[in-house]
Order: structure tokens, then sequence, then C-alpha cells
């Protein structure tokens, strides 16, 4: 395992649970992924990533159908690439296109051991000619302007960090372009009589997408939102001490050898992955691995896969749009 990278995801493991750290990034153990398992968040950034790349919307959400991990999810993410490109096509956020998927790995701190890594959706020239990184997430919470949602964005570690990581690249960038869909919370209802239902028969697959499609249509600004979030120097300052500080803290759990638990995150954002083996006391040394999980070698394999931290906070289906 390769404890001296930190990535916003690991960070955040860490200050969320410092157990849970300890599961995912020092012993290396991850739930078994199956199918079922990759998110919607991973598949509406393929699509997104495409466009980006030049394919044609068609092949765009072919792109997302494909990486879905169910039929449903198939259907919303098709509806959001598609939505996306209906809310934005006439106001791109890039006139230039400068990179995709780009990886950076950086010292933060002078002669320091350690290193900070990432992976930057785009950058690219905004209309204006400053130079801008742009990030695509999917959400579940209000996307209206001045929501919670873009305040914590003005704090947000990851943010800061991907624009340093971007300069250490050689992208004079200061500022970032939040672009974020939210997830229909939509699921196929029941047919009525008049409808040919009425013994528990649900919309088809065609019904249920252009459902979708016509609540986008009602409410762009509901589902598509696009903003700014500059980044100053007492931001980046603020961020780099916040930073140092949490690492600190990582190594010295790892001298240690203790990682304290945060039971107040076990049920936080849906269930911990290590919930069973942790709340067993599962011992992997005397026991070796879990049941459903592996050890992987790579723990920070998102700066090399297709996939988004968005796939942890998809609770859409149980709220009522
Ligand atoms: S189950 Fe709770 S205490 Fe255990 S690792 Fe997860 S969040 Fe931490």
């Amino acid at each position: 395992m390769n404890s001296d990278v930190f990535t916003s995801s690991s960070l955040g493991t860490y200050q969320a649970c410092p157990r849970r750290y300890e599961w995912a990034y020092v012993l290396g153990i991850r739930r078994i992924r199956t199918p079922d398992r990759l998110g919607i968040g991973s598949a509406y950034h393929a699509g997104i990533e495409a466009l980006n790349l030049g394919a044609t919307v068609d092949q765009a959400i072919a792109k997302s159908r494909n990486a879905a991990p169910n039929e449903i999810d198939a259907e919303r993410v098709a509806c959001m690439v598609s939505g996306w490109h209906w809310r934005w096509r006439e106001a791109p956020a890039f006139r230039r296109v400068l990179a995709t998927e780009k990886v950076f790995e950086f010292k933060p701190v002078k002669r320091s051991r350690w290193t900070c890594a990432g992976k930057i959706d785009v950058i690219g020239e905004l209309p204006d000619g400053r130079v801008a990184i742009g990030e695509y997430k999917t959400a579940s919470e209000d996307l209206s302007p001045g929501s919670d949602y873009w305040r914590r964005l003005l704090i947000d570690r990851q943010v800061s960090l991907y624009v340093l990581g971007a300069r250490s690249l050689g992208y004079d960038v200061d500022t970032v372009v939040y672009d974020a869909a939210r997830l229909p919370g939509l699921k196929p209802r029941l047919l009525t009589r008049r409808e040919g239902g009425g013994n528990g028969e649900r919309e088809n697959m065609e019904q249920y997408a252009a459902r979708i499609a016509e609540s986008m249509g009602e409410k762009p600004d509901w589902y598509f939102a696009r903003a700014e979030i500059p980044r100053l120097p007492r931001d980046i300052e603020q961020f780099r001490t916040d930073l140092v500080h949490v690492v600190k803290s990582v190594r010295a759990s790892g001298r240690a050898g203790v990682w304290p638990r945060n039971t107040d995150a076990c049920r936080r954002w849906g269930a911990c992955p290590y919930f069973g083996p942790c709340a067993d006391c599962y011992d992997v040394e005397t026991s070796g691995i879990p049941n459903g999980y592996e050890r992987v070698t790579d723990v920070h394999a998102e700066l090399t896969i297709g996939e988004t931290d968005d796939d942890d906070h998809d609770n859409s289906a149980e709220s009522a749009e």
C-alpha cells in the first residue's frame, strides 16, 4: 500500500472515521466489485467524459447505459446525459478543452515525504480566456443558487486540492467550474386501469424515461446547475493548514498502530462498507479476508479507472421530487 499518497477521498475517509481509513487504505480491504455495485455516478461520468472527448450524444448515452448498474439506472443515467447535453449545448462552459482526465501528484509542502494526488475531469479555457478546472458531479441535494450545496464548495477540500494539482501540472488556473446534475428520484410507477394497469403492472422503461425527460423539461434548473467556485490565496492557505494537520494525524495513527473508531459515521450516507466486519470486531490478521471482500494492491484505483466519488452518495431513490 502506498501510505505516502493522499487523495481527497482518502483524507475525507480518515476525517470521517480513522478505522475506516485503516480498512480501506492501510489494509487495502475492499468489497468485491460486482456490476450492481458500480454506481450511477460513474456511469454518468463516463457519458460526460465521452461528450468532452467529442463523442456524439448518442454515443455518450450508449457509454453511460453500458456502465449503469441495472436497467432502471440505465434509463436514469441516459436521461441525465441527454438532459445535460440539451441543457448546456447552447452554453458550453469552455471555449476550448485543454485536457481531460488529468492525473496529478505533487508535494503541497516542500521537502515533505508525502504527496497529494487526484484526477481532474477537465481543464479548459472559459469564454473570457481564463483557464479553469471543470468538475462534473451528481447530487441528491438542492442545487438552487445560494443552497448549502454551493456554500459548502466555497470551503471544499477537493476544489482547493485540484487547483493546486492543476498548477503543479503547469496550468495557471484560479477557478473551478462546478457542473452538477441532480439524480432523478422518480421510480417506475404503477399504471392506472385506463393505462392498462390494475394488477400491479408498472410503466415500461420507455414510459419511465419519457416521464423523467418531461420532468427535466419542466424544471431544468432543478436538475442541472453550474457555478464558478473561485479560490483566493487565503483559501489555499487555509486548505494547506487543514491538510498538514490531517496528514499529521494519519501518520501519527500509523506510527501508533491506532485507528480510532468513529461510530457516529457507521450509518452516515448509508451503511459504512465495513460495518459487518467492524461491528463483529473481525481481525484480518488472524481470520484472513472477510467474505465478500478482497485485498487490493492499488488503494487509489480511482486515479486510473473511470470512477467517481459520487457513487457513495446516491440516496435519491428514497427521496421524493
Ligand atoms: S463501521 Fe463505523 S466504526 Fe467501523 S469503520 Fe465503519 S464507520 Fe468506522
